[in-house]
């Protein structure tokens, strides 16, 4: 599971010390789906930057399992607000790319990296290059890349936010049944109320900067864990 306590994060800019996160506090159980809601430029990327231990928090905890995470791990898998594939990289190695990092053999990185390319149902372009796809294929190919390295709990960041609707609708399809199938446990980030019911079991609402969680906007939504609900 995770666990943000009292999360407080400032950046000095050239007009002073400027706050863009305050007193979050937030947890997803393990398994869960949850969204976190907020207006643009409220620190939502920057709260799930923190989390993925790319920005450094100026307070609070992050936890992992109970215990405290300070920078990037394989723990958290993160998938990001515009596709960071690299260009010069197959769709195969962009999935195995994380592996590597962790020092997985080349042999179990290449089985690793193609079981997760069929998940999101992209074998066939294993060889291609990320220009050769379209946007839908090279966010599943991010997806399957934070998912090759069996993170404790995948990080998203608007990830649909730059497709059109019918490729979005037919991804947050895909998200749910890889959600129900590998029983990953997500933390999203949205700006889109409906995409956030549609999808999770809980929402966070952030207020506008200095984002904090409005703790009496929680929403738990009910029976989302039932498969037969949609
Ligand atoms: P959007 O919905 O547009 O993606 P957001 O909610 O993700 O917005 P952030 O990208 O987290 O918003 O930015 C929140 C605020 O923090 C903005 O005012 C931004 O200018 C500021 N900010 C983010 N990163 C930095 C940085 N490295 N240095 C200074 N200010 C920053
Ligand atoms: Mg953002």
């Amino acid at each position: 599971n995770l666990e943000v306590n009292q999360l407080h994060k400032q950046f000095q800019t050239k007009r002073g010390l400027l706050t863009v996160l305050k007193n979050i506090n937030l947890y997803v159980e393990e398994g869960e789906f949850v969204c976190a809601v907020g207006a643009s430029g409220c620190g939502k990327s920057t709260l799930l930057r923190s989390i993925a231990g790319l920005d450094t928090p100026t307070a609070g905890n992050i936890l992992v399992d109970g215990v405290r995470v300070t920078g990037p791990g394989c723990d958290r898998g993160m998938v990001f607000q515009s596709y960071t594939l690299y260009p010069w990289m197959s769709v195969m190695e962009n999935v195995a790319f994380g592996l590597k990092l962790q020092g997985v053999p080349q042999a179990k990185r290449r089985q690793q990296a193609a079981y997760y390319l069929e998940v999101v149902g992209l074998s066939e372009f294993a060889k291609a290059l990320p220009q050769e796809l379209s946007g839908g294929m090279k966010q599943r190919v991010a997806i399957a890349r934070a998912l090759a390295s069996k993170p404790k709990i995948l990080l998203m960041d608007e990830p649909f936010g730059a497709l059109d609707v019918q490729t979005k609708e037919s991804m947050q399809q895909f998200l749910l049944e890889i959600w129900r199938t590998t029983n990953t446990t997500i933390l999203m980030i949205t700006h889109d109320v409906e995409e956030a019911i549609f999808l999770s079991q809980r929402i966070y609402v952030l207020s506008a900067r200095p984002g904090t969680i409005k703790q009496e906007l929680q929403i738990q939504l009910p029976n989302k864990s039932d498969p037969q609900i949609k």
